[in-house]
C-alpha cells in the first residue's frame, strides 16, 4: 500500500484541540470521561496518539499487521517524530510493546517495532526491543470490553530492570483503544524502576 497525498490528507490528527493531559483522549472534557471510565495507572505520565484510528491510517495499520507491509513502518513513524517532538518529550530509551513469543512466530514480525525503530532513529535515542517481555500469551484484545481487556493484559509483561532502572521510557504501540496495554506495560516498567514511563501510539480508536 502506497501513502499518496490525498492518503495523507485524510489522517485526522489528535492534538489539533484540547486534549485530556493524562490519557491524551480528545475533546478534553472538564472532567475526562475517558479517565473516569479507565483510570490509568500512575505509572504511566501520559497517553499520546498521533491520529485517530479511520480512513486510509486504519488500512494502512491493517496492511502493517496482518499483510507483511513492512517497508509501511518507516512512513508511518514520521507522525510518531512529529508527536514525539511536539509532546517535547526526551527519552533515554525507547521500547515497543512486545507481542507474545506465540505471536511472533505466527505473525513472524512486531508491528510496533517496524514503528519504534524508526522513531528512535530519528530521536536519536537508544532502541531497547528486549527491554519489555510478554510473560504470558494473552488474547487478542480485539472484541474484548474494556474491562476484559485489562484483565486480559493484567501481569501479562514483565520489564529488565538492568535495561530500564532510573531511566525516562517511552513505549510505543501501533493502536491504543482503552491503554489497557500500554498501562499494563508501564506498570511493569515503573516495577523494574523506570523514573518516568510515556506511551506514544500512532493511532487512537474513536
Ligand atoms: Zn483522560
Amino acid at each position: 500500500m502506497r501513502l499518496c497525498a490525498d492518503c495523507r490528507s485524510q489522517f485526522r490528527l489528535l492534538g489539533n484541540e484540547a486534549i485530556c493531559p493524562r490519557c491524551g483522549y480528545a475533546p478534553m472534557p472538564t472532567d475526562c470521561e475517558n479517565c473516569r471510565r479507565h483510570p490509568p495507572p500512575a505509572a504511566l505520565r501520559s497517553l499520546r496518539s498521533a491520529a485517530w484510528f479511520e480512513g486510509p491510517l486504519r488500512r494502512a495499520l491493517h496492511h502493517l499487521k496482518y499483510q507483511r507491509d513492512i517497508l509501511l513502518g518507516d512512513t508511518l513513524a514520521e507522525w510518531l517524530c512529529d508527536l514525539y517532538y511536539r509532546e517535547g518529550l526526551a527519552a533515554d530509551l525507547i521500547v515497543p510493546v512486545p507481542l507474545s513469543p506465540q505471536r511472533l512466530r505466527e505473525r513472524g514480525y512486531n508491528q510496533a517495532d517496524l514503528l519504534a525503530r524508526p522513531l528512535a532513529e530519528w530521536a536519536g535515542v537508544p532502541y531497547a526491543p528486549g527491554a519489555l517481555l510478554r510473560s504470558r500469551h494473552t488474547l487478542s484484545q480485539v472484541g474484548l470490553s474494556a474491562d476484559e481487556r485489562r484483565q486480559n493484559v493484567a501481569g501479562a509483561f514483565v520489564a529488565d530492570r538492568r535495561l530500564v532502572a532510573g531511566r525516562q521510557v517511552v513505549v510505543v504501540d501501533d493502536v491504543c483503544t482503552t491503554g489497557a496495554t500500554l498501562a499494563a506495560c508501564a506498570e511493569a516498567l515503573h516495577a523494574a524502576g523506570a523514573a518516568k514511563v510515556w506511551g506514544l501510539t500512532l493511532a487512537r480508536a474513536l
